[in-house]
Protein backbone atom coordinates (compact mmCIF):
# COMPACT_ATOMS: atom_id res chain seq x y z
CA UNK A 1 0.00 0.00 0.00
CA UNK A 2 2.71 1.83 1.05
CA UNK A 3 5.02 1.49 -2.14
CA UNK A 4 1.77 2.09 -4.16
CA UNK A 5 1.46 5.30 -2.68
CA UNK A 6 4.54 6.56 -3.12
CA UNK A 7 4.66 5.68 -6.91
CA UNK A 8 1.17 7.49 -7.23
CA UNK A 9 3.18 10.72 -5.50
CA UNK A 10 6.51 10.09 -8.17
CA UNK A 11 3.95 9.54 -10.97
CA UNK A 12 2.25 12.68 -10.14
CA UNK A 13 5.88 14.77 -9.14
CA UNK A 14 7.08 13.16 -12.66
CA UNK A 15 3.88 14.18 -14.77
CA UNK A 16 3.54 18.18 -13.67
CA UNK A 17 7.50 18.61 -13.54
CA UNK A 18 8.01 17.05 -17.25
CA UNK A 19 4.87 19.86 -18.12
CA UNK A 20 6.66 22.16 -16.38
CA UNK A 21 10.11 21.64 -18.26
CA UNK A 22 7.76 20.90 -21.52
CA UNK A 23 5.74 24.14 -21.56
CA UNK A 24 7.34 27.55 -23.17
CA UNK A 25 5.89 30.96 -23.50
CA UNK A 26 6.07 33.55 -26.10
CA UNK A 27 4.65 37.11 -27.35
CA UNK A 28 2.54 38.24 -29.63
CA UNK A 29 2.12 41.85 -30.33
CA UNK A 30 0.74 43.58 -32.77
CA UNK A 31 -0.53 46.60 -34.50
CA UNK A 32 1.07 49.27 -32.99
CA UNK A 33 0.49 51.93 -34.81
CA UNK A 34 2.37 54.85 -33.87
CA UNK A 35 0.97 58.33 -34.45
CA UNK A 36 4.17 60.63 -33.88
CA UNK A 37 1.52 63.91 -34.05
CA UNK A 38 -0.21 63.05 -31.21
CA UNK A 39 0.20 65.60 -28.50
CA UNK A 40 -1.98 66.65 -25.50
CA UNK A 41 -3.26 70.07 -26.63
CA UNK A 42 -6.11 69.67 -28.88
CA UNK A 43 -5.38 71.40 -32.74
CA UNK A 44 -7.69 73.73 -34.22
CA UNK A 45 -10.04 70.52 -35.14
CA UNK A 46 -10.40 69.57 -31.58
CA UNK A 47 -8.43 66.89 -31.86
CA UNK A 48 -5.31 65.58 -30.70
CA UNK A 49 -3.83 63.54 -32.97
CA UNK A 50 -4.01 63.35 -36.87
CA UNK A 51 -5.00 59.80 -37.05
CA UNK A 52 -8.11 60.23 -35.87
CA UNK A 53 -9.02 62.46 -39.13
CA UNK A 54 -11.97 64.88 -38.46
CA UNK A 55 -13.14 63.50 -35.41
CA UNK A 56 -12.38 65.74 -31.73
CA UNK A 57 -10.90 63.78 -28.79
CA UNK A 58 -12.27 65.81 -25.75
CA UNK A 59 -11.35 62.62 -23.66
CA UNK A 60 -7.77 62.11 -24.76
CA UNK A 61 -5.25 61.89 -22.04
CA UNK A 62 -1.64 60.41 -21.44
CA UNK A 63 -2.04 57.11 -23.00
CA UNK A 64 -4.21 57.72 -25.59
CA UNK A 65 -7.97 58.08 -26.89
CA UNK A 66 -10.06 55.92 -28.72
CA UNK A 67 -10.60 57.80 -31.99
CA UNK A 68 -6.31 57.87 -32.13
CA UNK A 69 -3.78 55.57 -32.86
CA UNK A 70 -0.85 55.32 -30.10
CA UNK A 71 0.60 58.29 -28.64
CA UNK A 72 4.65 56.93 -27.71
CA UNK A 73 3.55 56.53 -24.44
CA UNK A 74 1.39 53.80 -24.76
CA UNK A 75 3.71 52.23 -27.01
CA UNK A 76 6.37 52.70 -24.60
CA UNK A 77 4.07 51.32 -21.53
CA UNK A 78 2.85 48.45 -23.67
CA UNK A 79 6.31 47.25 -24.42
CA UNK A 80 7.62 47.73 -20.71
CA UNK A 81 4.43 45.84 -19.81
CA UNK A 82 6.16 42.87 -21.87
CA UNK A 83 9.04 43.12 -19.76
CA UNK A 84 7.25 43.50 -16.43
CA UNK A 85 5.02 40.45 -17.22
CA UNK A 86 7.57 37.98 -19.04
CA UNK A 87 10.81 39.58 -19.44
CA UNK A 88 12.29 36.73 -20.82
CA UNK A 89 9.70 34.95 -23.40
CA UNK A 90 11.02 32.23 -25.71
CA UNK A 91 10.41 34.45 -28.58
CA UNK A 92 8.30 37.23 -29.83
CA UNK A 93 5.77 37.43 -32.56
CA UNK A 94 5.69 40.83 -33.85
CA UNK A 95 2.92 41.33 -37.04
CA UNK A 96 3.07 44.95 -37.99
CA UNK A 97 1.33 47.93 -38.89
CA UNK A 98 3.29 50.57 -37.12
CA UNK A 99 2.33 53.79 -38.85
CA UNK A 100 -0.59 55.37 -38.06
CA UNK A 101 -4.07 55.84 -40.05
CA UNK A 102 -3.65 59.39 -41.49
CA UNK A 103 -3.38 59.66 -45.74
CA UNK A 104 -0.94 59.02 -47.48
CA UNK A 105 0.42 63.08 -48.01
CA UNK A 106 0.63 62.72 -43.98
CA UNK A 107 3.77 60.30 -44.45
CA UNK A 108 6.09 59.46 -47.17
CA UNK A 109 9.02 56.66 -47.49
CA UNK A 110 11.28 58.89 -44.98
CA UNK A 111 8.16 58.50 -42.36
CA UNK A 112 7.28 54.99 -42.82
CA UNK A 113 10.52 53.35 -41.92
CA UNK A 114 11.66 55.89 -39.54
CA UNK A 115 8.04 54.76 -37.55
CA UNK A 116 9.16 51.42 -38.10
CA UNK A 117 12.87 52.06 -37.08
CA UNK A 118 11.79 53.69 -33.65
CA UNK A 119 9.41 50.75 -32.68
CA UNK A 120 12.27 47.85 -33.81
CA UNK A 121 14.38 49.96 -31.32
CA UNK A 122 12.39 50.12 -28.43
CA UNK A 123 11.89 46.37 -28.91
CA UNK A 124 15.72 45.73 -29.26
CA UNK A 125 16.18 47.96 -26.50
CA UNK A 126 14.29 46.25 -23.84
CA UNK A 127 14.90 42.74 -25.41
CA UNK A 128 17.83 42.58 -26.42
CA UNK A 129 18.59 39.25 -26.20
CA UNK A 130 15.19 37.80 -27.72
CA UNK A 131 14.68 36.55 -31.16
CA UNK A 132 12.07 38.63 -32.99
CA UNK A 133 9.93 36.87 -36.07
CA UNK A 134 8.45 40.05 -37.52
CA UNK A 135 6.41 40.60 -40.59
CA UNK A 136 5.28 43.44 -42.41
CA UNK A 137 1.83 44.98 -42.54
CA UNK A 138 -0.48 47.21 -44.65
CA UNK A 139 0.45 50.24 -43.00
CA UNK A 140 4.57 49.32 -43.42
CA UNK A 141 4.76 51.03 -46.82
CA UNK A 142 4.59 53.94 -48.62
CA UNK A 143 1.46 54.57 -49.98
CA UNK A 144 -0.22 52.32 -47.68
CA UNK A 145 -1.45 48.62 -48.54
CA UNK A 146 0.84 48.66 -51.80
CA UNK A 147 3.38 46.61 -51.26
CA UNK A 148 5.11 45.27 -54.08
CA UNK A 149 5.41 41.98 -55.17
CA UNK A 150 9.43 42.58 -56.11
CA UNK A 151 12.50 43.80 -54.31
CA UNK A 152 12.32 47.71 -53.14
CA UNK A 153 13.93 50.46 -50.77
CA UNK A 154 11.63 49.59 -48.20
CA UNK A 155 11.93 46.07 -47.76
CA UNK A 156 15.58 46.47 -48.24
CA UNK A 157 15.76 48.80 -45.33
CA UNK A 158 13.08 47.32 -43.12
CA UNK A 159 15.80 44.16 -43.71
CA UNK A 160 18.44 45.75 -42.47
CA UNK A 161 16.59 47.32 -39.27
CA UNK A 162 15.61 43.59 -38.33
CA UNK A 163 19.07 42.09 -39.30
CA UNK A 164 20.14 40.94 -36.47
CA UNK A 165 16.66 38.61 -36.08
CA UNK A 166 17.04 37.22 -39.79
CA UNK A 167 19.32 34.27 -40.70
CA UNK A 168 21.04 35.22 -43.75
CA UNK A 169 18.89 33.13 -45.99
CA UNK A 170 15.89 34.78 -44.31
CA UNK A 171 17.57 38.39 -45.76
CA UNK A 172 17.81 37.96 -49.01
CA UNK A 173 14.13 36.20 -49.17
CA UNK A 174 12.62 38.99 -47.38
CA UNK A 175 14.53 41.80 -49.82
CA UNK A 176 12.55 40.39 -52.74
CA UNK A 177 9.24 39.57 -50.97
CA UNK A 178 8.78 40.38 -47.49
CA UNK A 179 8.83 37.22 -46.15
CA UNK A 180 11.31 34.51 -45.02
CA UNK A 181 11.73 30.68 -43.36
CA UNK A 182 13.81 29.69 -40.44
CA UNK A 183 14.24 26.81 -38.54
CA UNK A 184 12.11 28.30 -34.89
CA UNK A 185 15.12 29.09 -32.44
CA UNK A 186 17.83 27.00 -34.56
CA UNK A 187 16.45 23.60 -33.45
CA UNK A 188 16.09 21.15 -35.88
CA UNK A 189 12.24 19.74 -36.30
CA UNK A 190 10.56 23.24 -35.79
CA UNK A 191 9.81 25.52 -38.15
CA UNK A 192 8.56 29.41 -38.64
CA UNK A 193 7.28 30.63 -42.06
CA UNK A 194 6.63 34.65 -41.80
CA UNK A 195 3.95 35.81 -44.79
CA UNK A 196 3.84 38.84 -46.48
CA UNK A 197 -0.08 38.40 -47.13
CA UNK A 198 -0.15 42.32 -47.87
CA UNK A 199 0.35 41.21 -51.49
CA UNK A 200 -3.16 39.06 -51.14
CA UNK A 201 -5.09 42.40 -49.67
CA UNK A 202 -7.99 43.62 -52.09
CA UNK A 203 -6.60 47.18 -51.62
CA UNK A 204 -3.17 45.75 -53.03
CA UNK A 205 -3.70 47.47 -56.89
CA UNK A 206 -0.09 45.92 -57.87
CA UNK A 207 -1.06 42.45 -57.03
CA UNK A 208 -4.14 42.62 -58.70
CA UNK A 209 -3.84 40.82 -61.50
CA UNK A 210 -1.27 38.18 -60.57
CA UNK A 211 -1.18 34.47 -60.02
CA UNK A 212 1.20 34.61 -57.06
CA UNK A 213 2.92 37.40 -56.39
CA UNK A 214 6.28 37.66 -55.35
CA UNK A 215 5.96 33.57 -55.77
CA UNK A 216 5.35 33.18 -52.49
CA UNK A 217 2.45 30.22 -52.53
CA UNK A 218 4.82 28.57 -54.62
CA UNK A 219 7.56 29.44 -52.09
CA UNK A 220 5.42 28.45 -49.68
CA UNK A 221 4.62 25.23 -50.76
CA UNK A 222 8.09 23.98 -51.84
CA UNK A 223 8.97 24.77 -47.81
CA UNK A 224 6.08 23.15 -46.69
CA UNK A 225 6.81 20.39 -48.59
CA UNK A 226 10.05 20.01 -47.28
CA UNK A 227 9.31 20.37 -43.77
CA UNK A 228 7.22 17.80 -44.41
CA UNK A 229 9.46 15.25 -45.57
CA UNK A 230 11.76 16.37 -42.72
CA UNK A 231 8.83 15.76 -40.45
CA UNK A 232 9.03 19.73 -38.74
CA UNK A 233 6.38 21.16 -37.04
CA UNK A 234 5.40 24.29 -38.37
CA UNK A 235 4.27 28.15 -37.12
CA UNK A 236 2.90 30.44 -39.87
CA UNK A 237 2.73 33.93 -38.76
CA UNK A 238 1.45 36.84 -41.20
CA UNK A 239 -0.17 40.82 -40.75
CA UNK A 240 -3.77 40.55 -43.05
CA UNK A 241 -5.65 36.49 -42.19
CA UNK A 242 -7.72 35.33 -44.94
CA UNK A 243 -11.30 35.08 -44.34
CA UNK A 244 -14.01 37.34 -43.28
CA UNK A 245 -14.10 40.41 -40.63
CA UNK A 246 -15.79 39.56 -37.74
CA UNK A 247 -17.38 43.36 -37.50
CA UNK A 248 -18.51 43.63 -40.73
CA UNK A 249 -20.59 41.16 -42.31
CA UNK A 250 -19.60 40.08 -45.68
CA UNK A 251 -16.18 41.83 -45.34
CA UNK A 252 -12.90 39.71 -47.12
CA UNK A 253 -9.20 40.78 -47.05
CA UNK A 254 -7.93 38.87 -49.57
CA UNK A 255 -9.20 38.60 -53.16
CA UNK A 256 -10.95 35.43 -54.03
CA UNK A 257 -7.87 33.36 -55.56
CA UNK A 258 -5.75 34.00 -53.04
CA UNK A 259 -8.12 33.01 -50.36
CA UNK A 260 -9.13 29.94 -52.08
CA UNK A 261 -5.00 29.06 -52.53
CA UNK A 262 -4.28 29.83 -48.63
CA UNK A 263 -7.02 27.23 -47.63
CA UNK A 264 -5.45 25.00 -49.77
CA UNK A 265 -1.88 25.65 -48.45
CA UNK A 266 -3.53 24.92 -45.29
CA UNK A 267 -5.46 21.51 -46.22
CA UNK A 268 -2.51 20.18 -47.84
CA UNK A 269 0.31 20.49 -45.02
CA UNK A 270 -1.97 20.80 -41.74
CA UNK A 271 -0.84 17.88 -39.95
CA UNK A 272 2.50 19.97 -39.62
CA UNK A 273 1.01 23.61 -39.25
CA UNK A 274 0.87 23.53 -35.43
CA UNK A 275 -0.32 27.21 -35.13
CA UNK A 276 -1.12 30.52 -37.04
CA UNK A 277 -1.17 33.96 -35.66
CA UNK A 278 -1.72 36.91 -37.28
CA UNK A 279 -3.07 40.67 -36.34
CA UNK A 280 -4.52 43.48 -39.12
CA UNK A 281 -8.35 43.27 -37.31
CA UNK A 282 -6.89 45.07 -33.83
CA UNK A 283 -10.01 42.45 -32.64
CA UNK A 284 -9.31 39.33 -30.64
CA UNK A 285 -10.95 36.49 -32.53
CA UNK A 286 -10.02 32.95 -34.20
CA UNK A 287 -10.11 31.47 -37.43
CA UNK A 288 -11.14 27.95 -37.93
CA UNK A 289 -10.06 25.37 -40.37
CA UNK A 290 -11.80 21.91 -41.62
CA UNK A 291 -10.66 19.05 -43.83
CA UNK A 292 -13.06 18.16 -46.52
CA UNK A 293 -14.92 15.76 -44.44
CA UNK A 294 -15.47 18.34 -41.74
CA UNK A 295 -13.66 17.80 -39.01
CA UNK A 296 -10.97 20.63 -37.30
CA UNK A 297 -7.34 20.30 -38.50
CA UNK A 298 -6.08 23.93 -37.75
CA UNK A 299 -6.55 27.15 -35.80
CA UNK A 300 -5.54 30.33 -36.63
CA UNK A 301 -5.15 33.10 -33.86
CA UNK A 302 -5.79 36.81 -34.16
CA UNK A 303 -4.65 38.79 -31.64
CA UNK A 304 -5.84 42.34 -30.61
CA UNK A 305 -3.80 45.36 -31.31
CA UNK A 306 -2.01 47.92 -29.08
CA UNK A 307 -3.59 51.02 -30.77
CA UNK A 308 -7.09 51.53 -29.60
CA UNK A 309 -7.52 53.21 -33.01
CA UNK A 310 -11.63 52.94 -33.28
CA UNK A 311 -12.16 51.81 -37.01
CA UNK A 312 -13.85 54.28 -39.52
CA UNK A 313 -14.88 51.80 -41.83
CA UNK A 314 -18.27 51.90 -42.82
CA UNK A 315 -20.69 49.59 -41.59
CA UNK A 316 -18.85 49.11 -38.04
CA UNK A 317 -20.03 50.98 -35.40
CA UNK A 318 -18.16 50.88 -32.48
CA UNK A 319 -15.00 49.51 -33.72
CA UNK A 320 -12.29 50.78 -30.64
CA UNK A 321 -10.73 48.27 -28.31
CA UNK A 322 -8.28 48.69 -25.20
CA UNK A 323 -4.95 48.00 -25.85
CA UNK A 324 -3.81 44.75 -25.52
CA UNK A 325 -0.29 42.15 -25.45
CA UNK A 326 -0.86 39.04 -25.86
CA UNK A 327 1.32 35.73 -24.22
CA UNK A 328 1.25 32.00 -25.65
CA UNK A 329 2.04 28.85 -24.17
CA UNK A 330 2.99 26.43 -25.79
CA UNK A 331 4.88 22.60 -25.56
CA UNK A 332 8.58 23.09 -26.69
CA UNK A 333 8.32 19.24 -28.03
CA UNK A 334 5.12 19.88 -29.83
CA UNK A 335 4.47 22.99 -30.46
CA UNK A 336 0.87 23.11 -29.41
CA UNK A 337 -0.64 25.88 -28.25
CA UNK A 338 -1.36 25.02 -24.80
CA UNK A 339 -3.16 28.21 -23.54
CA UNK A 340 -3.89 31.81 -24.27
CA UNK A 341 -3.57 34.82 -21.82
CA UNK A 342 -4.08 38.04 -22.92
CA UNK A 343 -3.35 41.67 -20.99
CA UNK A 344 -5.08 44.95 -21.50
CA UNK A 345 -4.97 48.38 -20.72
CA UNK A 346 -8.05 49.54 -19.34
CA UNK A 347 -7.45 53.14 -21.61
CA UNK A 348 -9.89 55.26 -19.32
CA UNK A 349 -8.08 54.44 -16.23
CA UNK A 350 -4.98 54.74 -17.34
CA UNK A 351 -5.64 58.40 -18.53
CA UNK A 352 -7.35 59.11 -14.78
CA UNK A 353 -5.12 56.70 -12.71
CA UNK A 354 -1.83 54.81 -14.00
CA UNK A 355 -1.09 52.60 -16.63
CA UNK A 356 -2.40 49.40 -15.67
CA UNK A 357 -1.36 46.25 -17.59
CA UNK A 358 -3.76 43.52 -16.27
CA UNK A 359 -4.60 40.11 -16.81
CA UNK A 360 -8.33 39.82 -18.98
CA UNK A 361 -8.51 36.33 -19.43
CA UNK A 362 -6.74 33.06 -19.55
CA UNK A 363 -8.09 30.78 -22.35
CA UNK A 364 -8.56 27.00 -20.97
CA UNK A 365 -10.03 29.37 -17.84
CA UNK A 366 -12.60 31.29 -19.95
CA UNK A 367 -13.62 28.38 -22.30
CA UNK A 368 -13.36 25.48 -20.06
CA UNK A 369 -10.79 23.65 -22.51
CA UNK A 370 -7.51 21.41 -21.80
CA UNK A 371 -5.48 23.58 -24.43
CA UNK A 372 -6.16 25.67 -27.93
CA UNK A 373 -6.02 22.74 -30.42
CA UNK A 374 -8.13 22.50 -33.33
CA UNK A 375 -10.17 20.52 -31.52
CA UNK A 376 -10.33 22.62 -28.25
CA UNK A 377 -10.88 25.52 -30.51
CA UNK A 378 -13.41 23.51 -32.11
CA UNK A 379 -15.44 23.40 -28.53
CA UNK A 380 -14.83 26.55 -28.07
CA UNK A 381 -16.53 27.70 -31.76
CA UNK A 382 -19.49 25.45 -30.59
CA UNK A 383 -19.67 27.13 -26.91
CA UNK A 384 -19.71 30.40 -28.53
CA UNK A 385 -22.48 29.46 -30.96
CA UNK A 386 -24.87 27.72 -28.83
CA UNK A 387 -24.31 29.18 -25.54
CA UNK A 388 -25.33 33.18 -25.16
CA UNK A 389 -22.83 33.27 -21.73
CA UNK A 390 -19.74 31.88 -23.78
CA UNK A 391 -21.18 34.16 -26.72
CA UNK A 392 -21.32 37.52 -24.61
CA UNK A 393 -17.79 36.32 -22.84
CA UNK A 394 -16.34 36.40 -26.25
CA UNK A 395 -17.86 39.19 -27.86
CA UNK A 396 -16.68 41.27 -24.82
CA UNK A 397 -13.39 39.50 -25.05
CA UNK A 398 -13.17 40.74 -28.95
CA UNK A 399 -13.09 44.52 -28.30
CA UNK A 400 -10.60 44.11 -25.28
CA UNK A 401 -13.52 44.92 -22.61
CA UNK A 402 -13.84 48.08 -24.55
CA UNK A 403 -17.63 47.26 -25.59
CA UNK A 404 -19.77 45.75 -23.35
CA UNK A 405 -23.15 45.57 -25.47
CA UNK A 406 -25.44 42.64 -25.82
CA UNK A 407 -24.08 40.38 -28.78
CA UNK A 408 -27.65 40.00 -30.61
CA UNK A 409 -28.52 36.92 -33.02
CA UNK A 410 -26.96 39.50 -36.67
CA UNK A 411 -24.20 40.13 -34.28
CA UNK A 412 -23.88 36.12 -33.11
CA UNK A 413 -23.98 35.28 -37.02
CA UNK A 414 -21.91 37.93 -37.82
CA UNK A 415 -18.76 36.09 -35.38
CA UNK A 416 -19.75 32.60 -35.45
CA UNK A 417 -19.71 32.13 -39.54
CA UNK A 418 -16.80 34.50 -39.57
CA UNK A 419 -14.55 32.18 -36.90
CA UNK A 420 -16.21 29.27 -38.89
CA UNK A 421 -15.65 29.42 -42.55
CA UNK A 422 -12.87 31.23 -43.92
CA UNK A 423 -14.07 29.95 -48.00
CA UNK A 424 -15.87 32.65 -49.37
CA UNK A 425 -18.58 30.34 -50.53
CA UNK A 426 -19.19 28.26 -47.27
CA UNK A 427 -19.01 32.04 -45.40
CA UNK A 428 -21.99 33.08 -47.48
CA UNK A 429 -23.93 29.64 -46.70
CA UNK A 430 -23.31 30.06 -42.77
CA UNK A 431 -24.69 33.48 -42.97
CA UNK A 432 -27.76 32.05 -44.81
CA UNK A 433 -28.27 29.11 -42.59
CA UNK A 434 -27.61 30.94 -39.55
CA UNK A 435 -29.93 33.21 -40.77
CA UNK A 436 -32.88 31.21 -40.87
CA UNK A 437 -32.22 29.36 -38.50
CA UNK A 438 -32.13 32.78 -35.81
CA UNK A 439 -35.09 33.73 -37.48
CA UNK A 440 -37.44 30.38 -36.79
CA UNK A 441 -37.82 30.78 -33.31
CA UNK A 442 -38.98 34.52 -33.71
CA UNK A 443 -41.36 32.98 -36.69
CA UNK A 444 -42.74 30.94 -34.44
CA UNK A 445 -43.68 33.00 -31.89
CA UNK A 446 -45.46 35.22 -34.21
CA UNK A 447 -47.24 31.84 -35.90
CA UNK A 448 -48.03 30.63 -31.73
CA UNK A 449 -49.58 34.16 -31.31
CA UNK A 450 -51.67 34.08 -34.00
CA UNK A 451 -52.89 31.11 -33.11
CA UNK A 452 -53.67 31.74 -30.05
CA UNK A 453 -55.91 35.38 -31.11
CA UNK A 454 -57.76 33.27 -33.44
CA UNK A 455 -58.60 30.70 -30.94
CA UNK A 456 -59.55 32.87 -28.63
CA UNK A 457 -61.61 34.71 -31.49
CA UNK A 458 -63.30 31.63 -31.53
ZN1 LIG B 1 -3.71 47.67 -38.10
ZN1 LIG C 1 -3.41 45.97 -41.22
Amino acid sequence: MDCILKLLVLAVLSVTGQGKLLRGSFWHITDLHWDPTYRLAAGNSGSVCNSSGSRPTPQAGKFGDYLCDSPWDLISSSVHAMKDILPDPDFIIWTGDDTPHVPNEDLGEEAVLRIIGNLTHIIKTLFPQTKVYSALGNHDYHPKSQLPPTQNNIYEQTQKLWEDWLDPASRETFKKGGYYTEKLLNQTGFRVLVLNTNLYYDQNKITENMEDPADQFKWAGQVLAEAAKNKEKVYIVGHIPPGFFEKKRHKPWFRPQFNKHYIELIQKYHDIIIGQFFGHHHTDSFRMFYSTSGSPINAMFLSPGVTPWKTTLPGVEDGANNPAIRVFEYNNKTLLVEDIVTYYLNLTYANLAHARWEKEYRLTEAFRVPDASPASMHRVLERIAHENCYLQKYYDFNSVSYDLSVCNADCRIDHVCAIREVGFEAYERCVEKEGASSAMPALLTIVFALAISLWASY
